[in-house]
């Protein structure tokens, strides 16, 4: 295991940190940064709490809300949700609103706090493909409405993207576990290793279950036609789950070059540096000011000293030597690299389960897909973002118990 990789970059708040940290919000009257979370979190509400000590009612709010509270905490972009939106942002800088969510979920699994409930049993069920944060957030709705829930993943571990892909410097194995067994605690029956479509199939669980929810993601690796076959080439999600099965512990190379400007491709050019890799290139045909990274993990890959060259794609590949253009400048670039990692967005398997898909995403305009079946997660219309999974999860399990004949 390599220390550095696992361990969590940002630092916690303590009770001190965190009270002053709160003592800066201005307790806002209908608070935009509430309004702003597309799960609906209510930050206002549990700073509020946090203010008066109240860590028990705080961590009450974040949970009974969003039940990836504590992965959320961590990575969600806030810098285009509530704390874009937080009235201290004309005053000085916003509100840390993930840092005071992260104590007080830190804070609910200390102090070993039973939150959710699973409701009286009401003689339905229903299966979920995918344990990614859309279905796990869909699964603890309906268990609270008093379905059974079995939920169905290809890999041998639960938790998706937020596993396999996001590193543990900055969301650790044991936090995406630990919310998966909260859920699991209250009902949720995980069939692991079991891929729908080969191991069983879509007709069957229509027929088994009163409703199906989709989940399975976008997370399917692509690569550029270019690279097709080239010994040094991975996809930037298959090189991320190698990094998380084996804890950082794999075989580095003394120059890397990654392809891209998303989280994937800021993902894998830290996680290099962190290991220890000398050189890592990062080009991606988008410029600085239009990157899909996230500031925050910008702002990690840039301190870890990855180089970002902005403008360029590639052109030409020929073994280890890719060749760049700038998109606008008269600017070729020739780079040699023992391992080049493409970041250039994943696909999705949805269509092989006879969903009607657009691109990668379903054809239906919101979550119901016809007779019993229904889709959250990436999959449908919108960002495609930790808590837009986890806001989507919970309108699929509102749309299925409406379906089902719920309130
Ligand atoms: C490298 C990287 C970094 C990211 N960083 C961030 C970030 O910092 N902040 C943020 O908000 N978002 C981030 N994202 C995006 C975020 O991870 C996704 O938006 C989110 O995970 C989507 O959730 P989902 O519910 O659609 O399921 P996913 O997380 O995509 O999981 C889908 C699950 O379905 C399973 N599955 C697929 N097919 C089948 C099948 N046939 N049968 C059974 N199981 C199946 C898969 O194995 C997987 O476990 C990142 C994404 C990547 C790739
Ligand atoms: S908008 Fe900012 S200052 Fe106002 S309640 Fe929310 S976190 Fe506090």
């Amino acid at each position: 295991m390599t220390q550095e990789f696992t361990k969590e970059l940002k630092p916690a708040y303590t009770v001190m940190t965190v009270m002053e940290e709160a003592a800066r919000c201005l307790l806002c009257h209908d608070a935009p940064c509430s309004a702003a979370c597309p799960a609906h979190t209510d930050p206002a509400r549990f700073i509020r709490s946090v203010r008066f000590r109240n860590f028990k009612g705080a961590a009450e709010t974040v949970r009974k809300n969003n039940a990836l509270g504590a992965v959320c905490a961590r990575v969600c972009p806030t810098e285009r949700y509530c704390a874009e939106a937080c009235s201290r942002c004309g005053i000085d800088k916003p509100i840390d609103i993930s840092g005071i969510q992260r104590f007080v979920t830190d804070f609910e699994d200390k102090v070993g706090m039973k939150i959710l409930e699973k409701g009286e049993d009401n003689g339905k069920k229903v299966a979920i493909i995918g344990s990614g944060p859309g279905g796990i957030q869909a699964a603890a709705d309906l268990l609270k409405l008093g379905y059974a829930v079995d939920v169905y993943e290809k890999d041998e571990l639960p938790g998706g993207l937020l596993r396999k892909a996001i590193p543990e410097y900055r969301l650790p194995n044991a936090v995406v576990a630990s919310e998966i067994a909260k859920v699991q605690a209250i009902g949720a029956n995980l069939i692991l290793g079991c891929e729908v479509g080969k191991d069983i199939t879509m007709d069957e669980l229509k027929e088994k279950y009163d409703a199906v929810l989709v989940d399975v993601g976008i997370g399917e690796p692509q690569i550029l036609d270019m690279f097709e076959g080239n010994e040094y080439a991975v996809p930037s999600v298959t090189f991320l789950k190698e990094l998380s099965d084996k804890q950082g512990d794999v075989e580095l190379p003394d120059n890397a070059v990654v392809i891209g400007g998303g989280d994937s491709a800021m993902d894998a050019s830290a996680s290099l540096k962190i290991l220890g890799v000398q050189n890592v290139t990062n080009f991606t045909r988008k410029e600085l000011v239009d990157f899909r990274a996230s500031k925050e993990e910008l702002e990690i890959a840039r301190a870890m000293g990855v180089t970002i060259m902005d403008g360029y794609a590639p052109v030409a590949v020929d073994g280890k030597t890719v060749t760049f253009r700038h998109r606008k400048l008269n600017s070729e670039v020739k780079i040699e690299a023992d391992l080049i990692v493409l970041a250039v967005g994943q696909g999705t398997k949805a269509g092989e389960l006879g969903i009607d898909m657009v691109k990668n995403e379903v054809a239906a305009d919101g979550c119901y897909l016809g007779d019993n079946v229904f889709a959250a997660g990436d999959l449908v219309k919108g960002d495609k973002t930790v808590v837009y999974a986890v806001k989507k999860g919970k309108e699929a399990a509102a749309a299925i118990d409406a379906y089902l004949g719920g309130k």
